[in-house]
C-alpha cells in the first residue's frame, strides 16, 4: 500500500518576515542579506519578477545568473530562512513599456500577498543615491508604489508598511556591507551588452542610471575591479 502525503494537511511556514522583491542587483541584494542576517528566526519570502519587454532579454539572463548565483551563496552559508518564488511577465509587443518596472513588481507582490495574508511588510531596496535623481519626485514614486501594493493586496497603511532598510546608505556603503563574494555575483546593469560581436558574454554597459552610481562608487572602493 502506498502512502501519499497530502500537501493540503501539512502545515506551511509562514512568511513571518515579510516578502523581499530581489533582482540580483546590489541594492536588492543589500536589503536581502541585511534581512536574513539580522533576522535569522523569521522566514522571508524572496520574489523575482522578470519583465521581458523589448529590450530586456539580456539583462534578464544577466539578472536571473546573479540571483540563482547569490541564493546558492547564502544557503552554503547557512542562511536558509526563505523561500523563493520566480515569476515572469512578457509584453514586447508593447514597444516602449508603459509602466515603470517597478510599479509591475509591485503589482506582483501584492498578488503574491493575497496568496499569503500573513505578510505584513515588504523591504525595499531603496538607497541614499536613489533620492538624488534630477527632475523626479522620488518619495511621490515610492508613495505610488505602495497605492498600487496595498490596493491590489487589500491591505492599508495600518496593516501592511513597506520598509527600506537601507535607505540611509549610499550604494558604495552598501557594497561595503555585503561580503566580497557575494557582491561580485550580483548584477545592476540595465542594458548589458555583448562584449564584442557574435558574443554570448555580456558586459556592464557603463552608461544606464545605476552603472553610473556603481562607477563612481567603484573609485572609491578597493577590492573590485
Ligand atoms: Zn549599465
Amino acid at each position: 500500500m502506498f502512502l501519499i502525503e497530502n500537501s493540503d494537511t501539512k502545515e506551511r511556514e509562514k512568511f513571518d518576515g515579510g516578502i523581499i522583491p530581489f533582482s540580483g542587483g546590489i541594492d536588492s541584494s543589500g536589503v536581502l542579506y541585511h534581512c536574513l542576517t539580522k533576522n535569522p528566526e523569521k522566514h522571508f519570502l524572496l520574489m523575482k519578477v522578470c519583465l521581458y519587454n523589448s529590450i530586456s532579454a539580456n539583462r534578464m539572463t544577466k539578472e536571473k545568473e546573479a540571483v540563482h548565483a547569490i541564493l546558492n551563496y547564502l544557503r552554503d552559508a547557512g542562511l536558509k530562512n526563505f523561500e523563493y518564488r520566480e515569476m515572469e511577465y512578457h509584453y514586447p509587443t508593447l514597444g516602449v513599456p508603459p509602466l515603470w518596472d517597478s510599479e509591475i513588481v509591485y503589482f506582483a507582490a501584492a498578488t503574491c500577498i493575497r496568496a499569503y495574508p500573513e505578510i505584513n511588510c515588504l523591504y525595499e531596496g531603496v538607497t541614499a543615491d536613489d533620492y538624488e535623481g534630477e527632475g523626479t519626485d522620488f518619495n511621490e514614486r515610492l508613495d505610488k508604489y505602495a497605492d498600487i501594493l496595498r490596493l491590489v493586496a487589500d491591505k492599508t497603511a495600518d496593516n501592511f508598511s513597506i520598509q527600506m532598510p537601507l535607505n540611509h546608505m549610499t550604494k558604495l556603503e552598501i557594497m561595503r556591507l555585503l561580503p566580497p563574494e557575494l557582491l561580485n555575483m550580483t548584477w545592476s546593469c540595465r542594458y548589458p551588452i555583448p562584449k564584442e560581436t557574435y558574443s554570448y558574454k555580456l558586459e556592464r554597459c557603463h552608461f544606464c542610471p545605476p552603472c553610473k552610481v556603481i562607477d563612481k562608487a567603484l573609485v572609491d572602493f578597493e577590492g573590485r575591479n
